[in-house]
This record gives structure tokens, C-alpha cells and sequence, in this order.
């Protein structure tokens, strides 16, 4: 195709002119990969269109929402009845009722519900909250954990073990985030450091329990459990941020699958989004009663939205809670991930690539390194180089996977058995090529 043809190059020649970087979230760009991003004109079940009307196996599902696939019927019966009903009101509705007594009835940490639109927004009241009520201005997090951009949320780890972090970002004054302690994933000593000289202070240790943002990367059992003790010890809230992992890796979130290794575990707050919306703006947090009722209008803590809880979003939400929560279909997922995952490793092992994968639920990820890394520095060491053939391979075979490295990848229950066959065919054929470099 040449440039003039290509209509992908087209809009994002337009694009660049009228917004930055051509997109409205940074990794769209496809900065790390190189090449032009796809412009999707529609999509269907596990499929996508791109602008010149080519078909892909969509790997990325909107970055988890889709977990139905696109246009899932129940889902957009439910939807399109909503839009006649109105956009938005500003005023409460039933909807919001039953959505929130779904989440609640699917995660037996959650006691109460606030629906918000981004899982930003979610991460940033969840942090307030958690400061609200310990009245504490401290909090944990770790490095290669993504929590949305609120300021005192987006730090990297500075110089040294235990520190206070630096922004990530330009336009975050040091001093907002000079209570954001960045630490290690995985790592039990530099966590039982930081509570043993910041334990008093701490309002939260926030964390993503499988980490999605550093592609796939699980807390082990034994550094949760220490999570959670410590956080108990020093009467630190212990948030999980299940933006990515809830609904999604098992119906009640990656707190039920630590619940089933670690007797009696949950965490104090849990934050949402993503699966919750179905792919609209929606997303939530939730907790014990005695901590949500210090939220506004009841307690101090103050948190607000115009389109908070907005009608359009919760009848999709509701709708694609109801067809998650049908008997079997976390088994259904899995087992399609699963195979995806082996079916990955195993062409990997045929062609001598040294390649890891791990998957739970519906989400999966994978490591051109022959170890899982733990945290991550050993995520970072993945071959950046030999990601972007894969990458591009599979993009021009018609298979969409997301365009960096750290990012982990989604299946849906539309995905196909052929699906799956093609995408580790493809992958074959490209490890293939890789090993004669
Ligand atoms: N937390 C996690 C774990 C996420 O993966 C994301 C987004 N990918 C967010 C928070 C922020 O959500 P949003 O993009 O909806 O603001």
C-alpha cells in the first residue's frame, strides 16, 4: 500500500496536526514499536477494522473492558434502550442502585460502592479517602505499578532503596509527591524497611495485585501476605488496584485468588474500572462501611462527579456484569487464555526463543526473557528489539497485540478456537525468523 493509499496514514498525518502525538492517550502513538497506528472504523466480537478495512484479532480489547468481545448483543440492546431513556441526568437513578449491588454481591471485601468515570478518578479518591480516613499522609506504592495520573500517584523510584519518589511527569512539584514512598515489587525487605520507619505515618499501600502494567507481572503469596500484615500491624489501609485485574482475571477480581491461597485475605479498599463499564466511561471504588461513610455527603472526605454513575455507562456495565457472572464463564475464559499462553510457549520452545508467559482468567502476558520477572528492572530487561518484530509481525498478519512491551494482553469470550491457532501460527512463523537473526 502506498502512503497516499493508506488511509491509517492519512488520519494520522490529520491527526498530529489537531491533537498531540495524533492521539488522546500516549501509547496509542506506537512511540516504542515505530510504524502508524491503526485507526479502528469498527469492531465485532474479538475483531477489529482498521481505516483500510483490514481485519485484526484484537488482542487489546480496549485495554480490558471488552471482555465479552465487541458488540456482545445483550450489551447493546441494553445500551441503545438506555440512550432513549436520556444521556444523563445529574440526578440519581436505579441503575446506579444496581450496579452497585452487583460489585458488591461479585466482591466480598466491598461493603459500599462510589462509581466515578476513570479509573484515574477512582485511584485519586481512593488515595484521598485512605488520607481522609487515617487521617495519615503517607502511602506506598511500587515501581512499575500504573494508578492513573493523579500528581501524587504518578512517581517513579528515586536513588536508593526505600525512597521517596521523583515525578514521572513534567508539571508535578516535588513536594506533591514527597509523601509517595516508591518501593521494589516483590520485595519483602525493602517493604518491611519502609513500614518499620514510616509504618505511624502510612495512610495506604496502594497496589496492582497482577501487576498489568508491567505486562503480567503476580505479587508472590508470601510478599501479599506481608503486604496485608503489615498494613493490619501499623493500621495502614491495604488498597488493591483491580482497574485491569477485576472482573477480569476472576469474576470477583485477583482478591478471590488470593483469598484462595491466603486464608481470610482482603484488602481494606479495592479500586475499579474497566470490566465494570463495558467499555464506557465508569469506574469505581469501594471498602468496609465505616470508611466509605467518610466520604461526602456524609463525612469529610470530599469526592464528586457530574457524570459520575452516568445512566448509558451503568446499563452496559450492568449488562456485561450479568453475562460474567453466568455459570462457567471465568472457566471458559481461562481455558481460551490458557491455550493461547502454552500455545505461545510451545512455538517459542520450537524455535529455541527464550520466552515466559503467564496468564489468569482473561488476561495474559508474555516475556521474550526465559524467566518470569518478579519485578520491574527484570520486566525492562525483556528484548525491547526482538518485542518490536514480534510486534509488527503479527500487525501485518492481522493480530493486534498492545504496542509495548510492559503491557498485558486480553482475551474475550468471543475469541475464536481459530483465533487462538492463527495467532500462534503467526507467532511461529515470526519466532522462526527471529532465530536466524
Ligand atoms: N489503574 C490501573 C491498574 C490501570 O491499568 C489503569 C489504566 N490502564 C488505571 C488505573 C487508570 O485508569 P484510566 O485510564 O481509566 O484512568
Amino acid at each position: 500500500m502506498t502512503p497516499s493509499t493508506d488511509r491509517n496514514q492519512t488520519l494520522f498525518d490529520r491527526a498530529r496536526e489537531l491533537i498531540p502525538g495524533g492521539v488522546n492517550s500516549p501509547v496509542r502513538a506506537f512511540r516504542a514499536v515505530g510504524g502508524t497506528p491503526r485507526f479502528v472504523q469498527r469492531a465485532q466480537g474479538a475483531s477489529f477494522w482498521d481505516a483500510n478495512d483490514k481485519r485484526y484479532i484484537d488482542y487489546i480489547g480496549s485495554w480490558g473492558p471488552m471482555i465479552l468481545g465487541h458488540g456482545h448483543p445483550a450489551v447493546v440492546e441494553a445500551v441503545q434502550r438506555a440512550v432513549l431513556e436520556g444521556f444523563s441526568y445529574g440526578a440519581p437513578t436505579e441503575r446506579e442502585v444496581e450496579l452497585a449491588q452487583a460489585i458488591i454481591d461479585l466482591v466480598p471485601s466491598i461493603e459500599m460502592v462510589r462509581l466515578v468515570s476513570s479509573g484515574t478518578e477512582a485511584a485519586m479518591s481512593a488515595m484521598r479517602l485512605a488520607r481522609g480516613a487515617t487521617g495519615r499522609s503517607k502511602l506506598i506504592k511500587f515501581e512499575g505499578c500504573y494508578h492513573g495520573h493523579a500528581d501524587a500517584l504518578l512517581v517513579k523510584a528515586g536513588s536508593g532503596l526505600a525512597t521517596f519518589g521523583n515525578p514521572t511527569s513534567a508539571g508535578v512539584p516535588p513536594e506533591v509527591v514527597q509523601h509517595t514512598i516508591v518501593l521494589e515489587y516483590n520485595n519483602i525487605q525493602q517493604l518491611e524497611e519502609a513500614f518499620a520507619r514510616h509504618g505511624a505515618d502510612l495512610a495506604c499501600l496502594m497496589i496492582e495485585p497482577i501487576a498489568g502494567n508491567m505486562n503480567f507481572v503476580r505479587a508472590s503469596v508470601p510478599f501479599m501476605k506481608r503486604c496485608r500484615e503489615l498494613c493490619t500491624q501499623h493500621g495502614a489501609l491495604l488498597v488493591f488496584d483491580e482497574v485491569m485485574t477485576g472482573f477480569r482475571v476472576a469474576l470477583g477480581g485477583a482478591q478471590s485468588v488470593y483469598a484462595g491461597l491466603i486464608p481470610g485475605f482482603r484488602p481494606d479498599l479495592t479500586v475499579m474500572g474497566k470490566v465494570i463499564g463495558g467499555g464506557m466511561p465508569l469506574a469505581a471504588f469501594g471498602g468496609p462501611r465505616a470508611i466509605m461513610e467518610q466520604l461526602a455527603p456524609l463525612g469529610p472526605v470530599y469526592q464528586a462527579g457530574t457524570l459520575s454513575g452516568n445512566p448509558v455507562a451503568t446499563a452496559c456495565g450492568l449488562a456485561t456484569l450479568q453475562q460474567i457472572a453466568k455459570p462457567g464463564f471465568f472457566d471458559g475464559l481461562g481455558a481460551k487464555t490458557r491455550q493461547l499462553v502454552d500455545g505461545l510457549k510451545s512455538a517459542a520452545a520450537a524455535e529455541g526463543v527464550p520466552f515466559s508467559a503467564d496468564c489468569q482468567g482473561g488476561m495474559f502476558g508474555f516475556f521474550l526473557l526465559a524467566e518470569l520477572p518478579q519485578n520491574y528492572s527484570q520486566v525492562m530487561k525483556s528484548d525491547s528489539a526482538r518485542f518490536n518484530v514480534l510486534f509488527h509481525g503479527l500487525l501485518d498478519r492481522g493480530i493486534y497485540i498492545a504496542p509495548a512491551l510492559y503491557e498485558a494482553g486480553f482475551v474475550s469470550s468471543a475469541h475464536t478456537d481459530e483465533d487462538i491457532a492463527q495467532t500462534v501460527a503467526a507467532a511461529r512463523e515470526i519466532f522462526k525468523g527471529l532465530e536466524a537473526r
